[in-house]
C-alpha cells in the first residue's frame, strides 16, 4: 500500500507554534494552578489523511506532553462537533504502542483529542500479531506517519518478567505467556546490569528498544517499505510516572 498520495498532496504542513491560549473566560477555581490550558491548532489534513510528517507528529506529541507536565494541559477536542466531524472517518496523526497501565493513557499524557491517536495497548507494550495488524491498519490505511513505542517506569509486566528470570516465578493463567516476549529484554538488561542499577527500569528501556528495533526491521508487506524508506518513523519513549515527562529516544 503506498503512502505517496498523501505525500503528493502535502503542502508543507503546519507548525505547532501559534498556540491559542484560552481560559480568559474561565475565571473560577477550575483554572489550572500553574497557568491556562491551551488549544493546539487543528491537525492539517486532506483527503481523509493527516498532512503531518513524522517529525511534525513528534513535535505535536512533545508539545502536548510539555503542557501536561507544566499543568497547562491541552484542551483536547472531545466536543460533539468534533465527534460528528469524524464520525465517518478517522485520520490519526500518530500510532502509539503503550502499556495497559491505567496511569499511562496516551491521550492524557499527550493532550490528544478524539480521532488523533491510534493506540495499541498491551501490558508491557509489546507488539504481538494483533498489535502488528493494528499498526499496519493505522499506518497504511489511516495514514499515521509515526509509531511511538511507549514504555514506562515501574511497569508491572516488566517486573513480572524480571521475577520469572530472577526467581523462576510461576505466573498464573495467561500472565506467563503474556510476559514471555519481554524476557529477552530482561536477560539483556541482566547481562549489562551494574551494581546499584535498577533491573526493572533497565529492562523496561531494553524492552522498548527491542520493540522499536523489531518494528524497524519488519518485513511486513504492508508497512515494511514505508518504515525502511523513512516515510514512516518508529521511535521509542519512556514515561516517568513521577514527573509526567515522556522522554523520547532513538529518534
Ligand atoms: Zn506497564
Amino acid at each position: 500500500m503506498s503512502l505517496s498520495r498523501r505525500d503528493m498532496i502535502k503542502t508543507g504542513g503546519v507548525g505547532i507554534i501559534g498556540l491559542a491560549a484560552v481560559g480568559g473566560s474561565v475565571a473560577h477555581a477550575a483554572k489550572p494552578k500553574h497557568g491556562a490550558s491551551a488549544v493546539l491548532p487543528p491537525i492539517p489534513q486532506a483527503d481523509g489523511k493527516t498532512l503531518f510528517t513524522a517529525d511534525e507528529a513528534l513535535a505535536r506529541l512533545k508539545e502536548g506532553n510539555r503542557r501536561f507536565v507544566a499543568d497547562q494541559p491541552v484542551q483536547a477536542d472531545i466536543s460533539s462537533k468534533r465527534r460528528m466531524a469524524i464520525a465517518q472517518g478517522q485520520a490519526p496523526f500518530a500510532a502509539i504502542v503503550s502499556c495497559s497501565d491505567s496511569r499511562v493513557g496516551p491521550e492524557q499524557l499527550f493532550g490528544a483529542g478524539l480521532g488523533e491517536l491510534f493506540i495499541v495497548r498491551t501490558a508491557g507494550n509489546y507488539v504481538d500479531t494483533a498489535g502488528m495488524g493494528s499498526l499496519e491498519f493505522g499506518v497504511a490505511s489511516l495514514g499515521a506517519p509515526l509509531i511511538v513505542v511507549l514504555g514506562h517506569e515501574r511497569c508491572g509486566a516488566v517486573k513480572a518478567a524480571a521475577a520469572v528470570v530472577k526467581e523462576n516465578a510461576k505466573l498464573p493463567g495467561s500472565l506467563g505467556p503474556m510476559v514471555e516476549p519481554i524476557i529477552p529484554a530482561v536477560l539483556l538488561a541482566k547481562s549489562e546490569h551494574t551494581e546499584g542499577g535498577d533491573l526493572v527500569e533497565e529492562a523496561g528501556h531494553a524492552n522498548v528498544k527491542r520493540v522499536v528495533e523489531n518494528l524497524r526491521a519488519t518485513r511486513s508487506p504492508v508497512i515494511g517499505d514505508s518504515i525502511q524508506s523513512g516515510k514512516v518513523k518508529v521511535v521509542g519513549a519512556y514515561y516517568d510516572l513521577d514527573t509526567g515527562t515522556v522522554d523520547f529516544f532513538d529518534v
